[in-house]
C-alpha cells in the first residue's frame, strides 16, 4: 500500500458525493438543453445544484458558470476578460504564484502583444502589496491572484487586493480559488470572477466553476449552441453539477474537525522536520496545514520524489501539470535562491491521513536523507 501525500493534487471522492453523482447519473441522463419534459427534468436538477452551490458561496446561481475544471474557469476568466476590455486596456497584472492555467493564459496574451507584469513575493510569502499598488494602471483590465497558492500554500490578502484593484476603474479583480476551497473560510465579496474545481475538495475530476459576478463582461471561449449559460456552450453536466454541490456542502459542513486534524498532522511533521539540519522549510509558518513545502540540501526535488516513490510514498515536486526540471517559480519568487528552489519538493495532507501513515513517512524521509 502506497502512502499518498499529494492531496493538493488530487483528492479521493467521498463515498456521499459517488453515490449522489451515480444516482442523477443514471435517473436524469436527458441532455438538460432539450426543450421536452426529460430534459427539463435535468435542467432543474441543474438548477437545483447551482442554487446550493451560490447559496454555500454566498453568490446568486447565475453568476455560476459550470466548466470541466479550474483550467477552464481560469482560461475563461483570463482570456475571455481580455477579449472582452481589449479597447479599454492591454495590460494584466498577476503573481508569481500562479498555477499554469493562469500563468499560461497570461503568456498566451502576452504572445498577442499584451503586457503582463508580475508582482514581486515577500520573504514571507506574501504579495508585496505596495508593489502590485505601483503595477496597476489606467489601462490595467485585469488582476489575477491565487488566494491559496498550490506549491508553498501561502494565504494571500484577498480583501486588501480587492480593495487596492476597486482604485482602478478599468481593472477586475480575478482569483483563484482551487487550493481555497476546504483550506480557509471562502469569501467572493469583491472579487470578479472566482474558479474552483470540486476534485481538490473530494468531489470529481472533470468539472469545475466559475463565479462570475453580475455586471462583469467577459467573452466565451467556446461557441457555437445555445446552453444552461451562453457563457460556455456545451452539454453541462447534470450528475456532475449535483455532485459539485454535494462536495461543497460536505468540505463547508466538515471543515473545522477536518482542519484541525490536518494542523495536528502538519504540527507533528514540521517539529521532526525541524530536527534535521539538511531539511529547509520552504512553507511560510501561516500557510494552510494542508500544505507543506520543504527543500532537502543536496538531494534535487525530483530525485526526491523519485526516491520517495521507490518506498511507495506519493508527493509531488511543484504542481502535476508545471514542467519538470525547473526551479518552483514561487519557491523561487519568494527565497531567490535557486538551488533550494530546484531541490524543493511537496508534502499535502489530509483529513484522512492517518498518524500511521505519517509516521511511516516520516521514517522513510529520514532514512532518504542519511542515505543520500
Ligand atoms: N489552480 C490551482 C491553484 C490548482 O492547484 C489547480 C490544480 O492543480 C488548477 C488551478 C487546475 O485545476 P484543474 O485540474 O481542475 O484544471
Amino acid at each position: 500500500m502506497s502512502i499518498y501525500l499529494d492531496y493538493t493534487a488530487d483528492t479521493p471522492p467521498d463515498e456521499r458525493v459517488l453515490y449522489e453523482y451515480m444516482k442523477v447519473a443514471r435517473e436524469q441522463f436527458a441532455n438538460p438543453n432539450s426543450s421536452h419534459s426529460a430534459g427539463a427534468a435535468a435542467k432543474k436538477i441543474i438548477d437545483v445544484s447551482l442554487e446550493k452551490t451560490a447559496g454555500l458561496l454566498g453568490v446568486l446561481p447565475d453568476e455560476l458558470i459550470l466548466t470541466s475544471g479550474a483550467s477552464e474557469a481560469n482560461n475563461l476568466a483570463v482570456k475571455g476578460a481580455a477579449r472582452a476590455n481589449r479597447r479599454r486596456g492591454r495590460h494584466m497584472v498577476s503573481t508569481f504564484l500562479e498555477h499554469s492555467s493562469v500563468s499560461g493564459a497570461l503568456t498566451y496574451l502576452q504572445e498577442q502583444g499584451w503586457e503582463i507584469d508580475l508582482v514581486s513575493i515577500l520573504p514571507d510569502g506574501q504579495i508585496d502589496l505596495e508593489h502590485l499598488k505601483s503595477l496597476i494602471r489606467s489601462d490595467t483590465v485585469l488582476c489575477a491572484v491565487c488566494a491559496v497558492d498550490s506549491e508553498l500554500g501561502t494565504v494571500q490578502p484577498v480583501s486588501e487586493i480587492s480593495r487596492i484593484v476597486s482604485g482602478f476603474e478599468n481593472c477586475r479583480l480575478h482569483v483563484d480559488m482551487t487550493q481555497a476551497v476546504g483550506k480557509i473560510p471562502v469569501d467572493l465579496s469583491g472579487v470578479h470572477t472566482a474558479s474552483l474545481a470540486p476534485h481538490k475538495f473530494y468531489g470529481l475530476k472533470g468539472s469545475g466553476l466559475l463565479y462570475k459576478a453580475k455586471g462583469t463582461v467577459i467573452e466565451p471561449l467556446i461557441h457555437g449552441g445555445a446552453s444552461t449559460t451562453i457563457y460556455r456552450s456545451g452539454t453541462p453536466d447534470t450528475a456532475a453539477a449535483a455532485a459539485m454541490s454535494a462536495a461543497l456542502e460536505l468540505t463547508f459542513g466538515e471543515y473545522e474537525e477536518r482542519f484541525e486534524r490536518v494542523s495536528g498532522l502538519n504540527r507533528r511533521l514540521r517539529e521532526h522536520l525541524a530536527g534535521n539540519s539538511r531539511v529547509m522549510i520552504n512553507s511560510p509558518d501561516d500557510a494552510v496545514p494542508h500544505i507543506l513545502n520543504i527543500s532537502v540540501r543536496g538531494i534535487k526535488g525530483e530525485d526526491m520524489r523519485r526516491l520517495l516513490d521507490d518506498k511507495g510514498v506519493c508527493v509531488s515536486v511543484k504542481s502535476a501539470c508545471s514542467v519538470p526540471n525547473t526551479p518552483s517559480r514561487p519557491v523561487m519568487a519568494m527565497t531567490h535562491d535557486r538551488k533550494r528552489a530546484l531541490s524543493s519538493w511537496r508534502i499535502s495532507l489530509s483529513h484522512l491521513t492517518t498518524d500511521e501513515e505519517l509516521n511511516s513517512f516520516m521514517e522513510i524521509l529520514d532514512d532518504i536523507i542519511e542515505n543520500n
